[in-house]
């Protein structure tokens, strides 16, 4: 097989649903919420002396209250840990590259006075992060 043009990444299934926290004691917001397939993770629940039974979870993002589905449309292979790995290594991601951006606004910063400081850092932000994330 040839590529003639390569398309856009691979992104894998998603679909919408509700935050309920149907399965975990209710309680959820009640967004709606586009679930990709990196979103859901398989949780396990048992009543006492019963088997362990599998679930698939996830997380809102408004609210952090768990919600067990049905509507997933694919296989889900992630456990919770590994979710919860990735969106340590994810924030710790997020950090660094705020860090390094916050240090090039420092540098230029120095050449700038008043007001327009703050907009410009916001500026910075906005165009320096799809640049940086790249490299890092
Ligand atoms: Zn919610």
């Amino acid at each position: 097989m040839k590529t003639i043009k390569k398309g856009r990444p691979q992104k894998g299934w998603a679909f919408k649903a509700e935050c309920t926290g149907s399965g975990n004691g209710g309680g959820g917001c009640g967004s709606r919420l586009l679930i990709e397939q990196r979103d859901v993770y398989k949780t396990f629940k048992s009543c006492i002396g019963g088997p362990a039974e599998e679930y698939r979870t996830f997380q809102c993002c408004e609210c952090g209250v768990e919600t067990d589905t049905d509507c997933v449309p694919g296989i889900v292979e992630q456990t919770k840990l590994q979710w919860q790995e990735r969106q340590n290594s994810a924030e710790e991601r997020e950090k660094k590259i705020s860090a390094i951006i916050d240090r090039i606004f420092d540098a230029l910063a120095d050449e700038q006075e008043g007001d327009n400081v703050v907009v410009w850092s916001s500026e910075i932000h906005r165009q320096l992060k799809p640049i940086i994330s790249d490299l890092v």
